[in-house]
């Protein structure tokens, strides 16, 4: 491989980290404000330890892992939105992948909208039925 793509690879594994620490900076800080509750559906999420939140919640290890908070973009990155603490909120996984789990994902107010009444209407996991 020629020397100057090495480098240029180099260059870009840098920045790819970089931004890898950012967003669990962005994370971390949008949670605090947060209180630890999912942007979306209002439960309380983890950061590092699955095990006491499960003990906490009465939760199987495998339900507690749909309580992982997680960086979500309110603009998502493909529509341009960046790294910034004001597009970064924290939500847990599960809200988190099936914003995204569609082909065209819903904008973070009308997916808001959508997991707090299907949460009114039991549609939605939550700690109460998210043993199973
Ligand atoms: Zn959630």
């Amino acid at each position: 491989m020629p020397l100057h793509v090495r480098f240029s690879n180099e260059a870009r594994d840098v920045g790819l980290v970089k931004s890898k620490k950012r967003i669990q900076y962005l994370r971390s800080k949008a949670a605090s404000s947060q209180g630890w509750l999912c942007y979306y559906c209002q439960q309380p999420m983890w950061e590092t330890d699955p095990k006491s939140f499960s003990a906490r919640f009465g939760l199987t290890d495998r339900a507690a892992l749909h309580f992982r908070c997680t960086a979500e973009h309110l603009e998502a990155r493909c529509d341009g939105g960046r790294d910034t603490e004001e597009n970064v909120v924290a939500a847990c996984r599960y809200c988190n992948g099936n914003r995204h789990k569609s082909k065209r994902p819903k904008d973070a107010v009308s997916y808001m909208e959508l997991v707090r009444s299907r949460m009114k209407q039991g549609r939605w996991r939550s700690r109460g039925t998210g043993g199973r």
